[in-house]
């Protein structure tokens, strides 16, 4: 059998596996049934595609979404792996060259939509395949009460008893319902052997803050991060189109993506965006499944998201590369109010609308957190953390003060206006504002009237954004969005508890954006040079540029400037077919034209101690040339001839002469046997 850690040297270019792959892979080599659960980006696929290439016969890969099984077919297919796929996308040539693959039985992975499944002509096209493992991705589409559930993967767990072959389930989705489920559904309720891999994103930058001219801040963010593909989500379709506008008037590439756009629009933007370099889009999250470009260099919201697992779900769509990405979340009283309400005035029963309450307070728990953003958000994916020191809040620690009274005298104030107001009449009420709504309510009367005139209108605002946030009050959804106390507030109008909140949310903007820099100055006009060159690649071939080299195989590039193939093999994300087919037009970006090639059976050998050998048995030939003495007639060896010396490391005489004859051997054996001798 192959040596995984070989294959993810040679094929995959990469020099260590990542936390948690290495059992895995060995698990699905093995041929155990396993069920795989990682944080999107985390590196599920070479979890499935290296054991495919370890195993004998066949890997059938089973994936909801099209666009990213076409994608790793190519990425696969660049990296000299034979891989096909067979989706409603595909064209009959491209059909009929998988079927072709599949009867000369070469084909290592087979990508199959789960429709597919639903006919029998695939079933028994399976049946004769060889098919020696089933991986399934996104498997948690077997479950009934997701909202990615997709019938067809009903089937898999009938195909799997069929073909009495081990399966290995991926899934980024945690909880216990739905691992139950997947254990039910595709693997006949036998417990697999199950991997729970952690859910940090360390090359993430946190970061959230409070609405203050939110346009205003999502294009600072956008123009630090100038020529970055980057996602901003929006609350409202009508959002993306005008921010989409907006930065392309700041003269960004901009374009709009929603679920209201015809399909065929949708498309355009899809495909736009998994080839250019540097595309923004503004979206709803119908811009999530099947976003799979792994050089996403920041996402920002625009707006709050739905609930925590919305949030990390779409920040999650940043730096899969593992290169650094940043993102940032905005949000406002308004956006508490309106996700509240659309909870509330959602079809769900009531059970459901107390958990949905509670995952928006999640969020909200993050949004006004004061300490680590990390820790926090971890902590409610159930691990421990120590504070990261680099999002936002570490990095800037917050000004926090003692806000009982001010929160106690706001309490007071929807108490003895019997819960029937919204913020902004409070505030009046607070601040002793004698305006019309006052007047004729009489609330100048309330012993809470001026209380709080020793803040600002602004600074109130601030208040009662984060009394929603820590869940003190909710707007009433039959009194149109009027505030009332929760449960949970009861204790601090008593005084028997106390809460501290932000001052710096409110009185001042955060800093400015903090320009993002992937690598030093010294180095980034080398890396834009070896983006051209990428571009360049990418257009002639018609695929998206990371098909190339990602990103991070692009930093490490600039930053260790290789000069020659052996260095340029050592690179992560640099597989024998890549530096084969781009080593040379890279080095030639890196070093300028003039750095030779050497001859492509010692470029086979690049990257490994064979490479290192194969120069000192140059060396000593071209020495040897004429003799010892320089008096004989030239005599040389071909570079396959010492390729094959290099490999094959002959011990004796007997074995180089069979290798170059009796001439060359003469000439040459002794002092290449004294090196290969020493190696
Ligand atoms: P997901 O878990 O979301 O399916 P992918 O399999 O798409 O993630 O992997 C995310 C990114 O991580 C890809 O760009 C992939 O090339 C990269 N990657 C995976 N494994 C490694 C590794 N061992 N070393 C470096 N990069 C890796
Ligand atoms: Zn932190």
């Amino acid at each position: 059998m192959l040596d995984a850690t070989d294959l993810l040297s040679d094929v995959f270019g990469f020099d260590q596996f990542r936390p948690g792959q290495a059992e895995i892979v060995e698990a699905v080599t093995r041929g155990e049934n396993t069920l795989a659960i990682m944080p999107t980006g985390g590196g599920k696929s070479l979890c499935f595609q290296l054991p495919a290439l370890q195993r004998d016969g066949l890997t059938v890969v089973i994936s909801p979404l099209i666009a990213l099984m076409r994608d790793q077919v190519r990425a696969l297919k660049a990296a000299g792996v034979s891989a096909g796929c067979l989706t409603s996308g595909n064209t009959e040539e491209e059909s009929d060259a998988v079927f072709a693959a599949l009867r000369e039985g070469h084909l290592k992975l087979l990508y199959l939509a789960p429709e597919r499944l639903a006919k029998t002509a695939t079933q028994d096209m399976l049946r004769r395949a060889n098919v020696s493992l089933i991986a399934v991705d996104e498997a948690h589409c077997v479950s009934q009460w997701g909202h990615d559930f997709r019938p067809d993967y009903l089937r898999i767990g009938q195909l799997r008893e069929t073909l009495n072959v081990p399966l290995a389930a991926f899934t980024a989705t945690a909880d216990a319902e739905t691992r139950a489920e997947i254990v039910t559904r595709l693997f006949d309720r036998q417990q697999p052997t199950t991997f729970l891999h952690g859910f940090d994103r360390p090359n993430l930058h946190l970061a959230f803050a409070a609405k203050n001219s939110p346009r205003k801040q999502i294009l600072d963010f956008a123009n630090a991060r100038r020529g970055q593909c980057g996602i901003v989500y929006c609350g409202t379709r009508a959002k993306t189109e005008s921010l989409a506008r907006a930065l392309s008037e700041d003269g960004h590439s901009a374009c709009h993506y929603h679920g209201g756009m015809d399909p065929e629009d949708r498309r355009r933007v899809e495909a736009r965006f998994a080839s250019e370099d540097g595309l923004i889009v503004a979206a709803t999250v119908a811009f999530g499944m099947g976003v799979d470009k792994p050089d996403v260099r920041w996402v920002a919201h625009a707006d709050l998201p739905k609930s925590i697992e919305g949030y990390y779900q779409e920040i999650g769509r940043a730096g899969r590369d593992g290169a650094p990405a940043d993102t940032l979340t905005l949000f406002g009283a308004d956006d508490i109010r309106f996700r509240r309400q659309q909870i509330d005035e959602g079809l769900a029963d009531a059970d459901r609308k107390i958990a949905d309450h509670a995952r928006l307070n999640a969020l909200l728990g993050l949004a006004e957190a004061l300490t680590c953003r990390r820790q926090t958000l971890l902590s409610y994916f159930g691990e421990d953390a120590q504070p990261c020191g680099k999002c936002d809040l570490c990095e800037t620690p917050p000004k926090t003060f003692d806000a009982t009274t001010p929160v106690r005298k706001a309490l007071s104030a929807i108490l003895r206006t019997d819960s029937w107001f919204g913020a902004g009449h409070l505030i009046d009420i607070l601040r002793g504002q004698m305006t019309d709504k006052v007047k004729a309510r009489g609330h100048d009367q309330l012993p809470t009237f001026g209380l709080g005139d020793d803040m600002t209108k602004h600074e109130w605002g601030a208040i009662f954004r984060q009394m929603m946030g820590h869940d003190l009050i909710r707007p009433n959804p039959d009194r149109h969005g009027a505030l009332f106390m929760t449960d949970k507030a009861r204790a601090i109008l008593k005084g028997e508890e106390t809460i501290t909140l932000r001052r710096d949310t409110i009185t001042k903007t955060a800093k400015g954006p903090r320009v993002r820099q992937l690598v030093s100055e010294e180095d980034a006009p080398l890396l834009s040079a070896l983006k051209a060159k990428r571009r360049a690649y990418a257009e002639t071939q018609g695929v998206p540029a990371y098909i190339i080299f990602n990103d991070k195989t692009l930093i490490e590039m600039a930053q260790s400037r290789p000069k020659d193939l052996d260095a340029f093999a050592r690179i992560s994300g640099v597989g024998a077919k890549k530096l084969e087919n781009y080593g040379a037009g890279f080095l030639e970006v890196i070093n300028g034209a003039e750095a030779a090639l050497p001859h492509p059976a010692r470029r086979k050998l690049a990257g490994q101690d064979a490479g290192d050998l194969f120069d000192l048995l140059n060396e000593a030939q071209t020495r040897l040339k004429c003799g010892e003495d320089g008096t004989h007639k030239p005599l040389s060896c071909s570079a396959s001839q010492l390729a094959k010396l290099a490999e094959l490391r002959p011990r004796d005489q007997m074995a180089v002469e069979h290798l170059l004859g009796d001439r060359r051997a003469e000439r040459f054996g002794q002092a290449f046997l004294d090196i290969l001798a020493q190696a």
